[in-house]
């Protein structure tokens, strides 16, 4: 699933001298010395396609995603309202997209919001349930071929997607051509640089393979847009609500190897709890230019 690498250029940032930090699960974590992003690169037998399956979202034995995203749907719902708050009230008409949509929640949360909102997912079978709960307004298709004319949206979400994206100043450039000038691309992640990234080492809950293929820093993600355009306007760390299930599931995965169980499932592991360990960024960019001058930069 991984390749050789030795010595490469940054994917994030182009710059050379990126060295091995760590392996998991097989996989060398490289570490650039300039952005501070890390990422590992697959190798041909890498397939995006045999991660993001139905199961992604709902088999606890799918060994990547989710137990049971739809019992998260409370908690999700109430952070991506919280997220979506902070943007600029929409003006009527004013058309968000949020790429890697899944179930459609934060859609329709932008909806509630006043926003023109719809979604993209890749994986077909989760873009069609999605479709059933809001109609028309979720599409299955890939980040890096969005169906969209140039110029057309106010504003494009990604939450926790980027890190997942294998060419992301591809999705990147694609954002900017959507985006109107002006248009806001928001963003979370994680933060790699974070204090409890750098305390938890190869045990971050976020170094989470094969699905997570970038581990941005907040420089590697300014670079990053800056590259087609875009001004960063705000960088903060937000807390989020998580039910107690999913924290456990969390732990069980990230510390031990062990699949989620079924605590999420119990009355307690529904319960919703804040936290905030400082390792989540959220990101606030702006498109300046215009379409052409979006993405001159070759792509390291
Ligand atoms: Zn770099």
């Amino acid at each position: 699933m991984c390749g050789d690498e030795r010595m490469v250029d940054c994917r994030i940032c182009g710059e050379a001298g990126c060295q091995p930090a760590f392996s998991k699960q097989g996989c060398e974590i490289l570490a650039c010395p300039t952005c501070e992003g890390r990422f590992w690169i697959p190798d041909d037998s890498f397939s995006p396609e045999s991660i993001y399956d139905d199961g992604y979202f709902s088999d606890p034995a799918a060994g990547a995603g989710y137990d049971a995203y739809d019992s998260l749907e409370s908690s999700l719902r109430s952070n991506f309202a919280a997220r979506l708050a902070r943007l600029p009230a929409p003006a009527q008409g004013d058309r968000l997209l949020d790429l890697g949509a899944a179930y459609g929640y934060a859609v329709d949360e932008a909806g509630r919001r006043g926003w023109s909102a719809c979604g993209v997912e890749v994986t077909h079978a989760v873009a069609l349930r999605a479709a059933k709960a809001i109609p028309g307004r979720i599409v299955a298709a890939n980040g890096l071929s969005l169906p969209f004319r140039d110029g057309c949206l106010a504003a494009v979400t990604l939450w926790d997607v980027i890190e997942h994206l294998s060419d992301p100043h591809a999705a990147v450039a694609e954002i900017a051509r959507v985006l109107r000038p002006g248009g806001l691309v928001v963003l979370t992640t994680g933060d790699v640089r974070s204090l409890v990234a750098r305390l938890s080492g190869p045990r971050w809950h976020l170094y989470t393979l094969p699905e997570h293929l970038f581990f941005h820093s907040r420089e590697s993600l300014r670079r990053l847009l800056e590259a087609h355009g875009f001004a960063v306007e705000s960088m903060r760390s937000e807390g989020s609500t998580y039910t107690l299930g999913y924290v456990v599931e969390r732990l069980r995965k990230s510390l031990f190897g062990l699949d989620g169980g079924s605590f999420g499932e119990t009355r307690l592991g529904h319960l919703g709890i804040p936290i905030n360990l400082f390792d989540i960024v959220t990101v606030v960019a702006r498109r300046d230019g215009p379409v052409a001058e979006l993405g001159a930069r070759e792509n390291p």
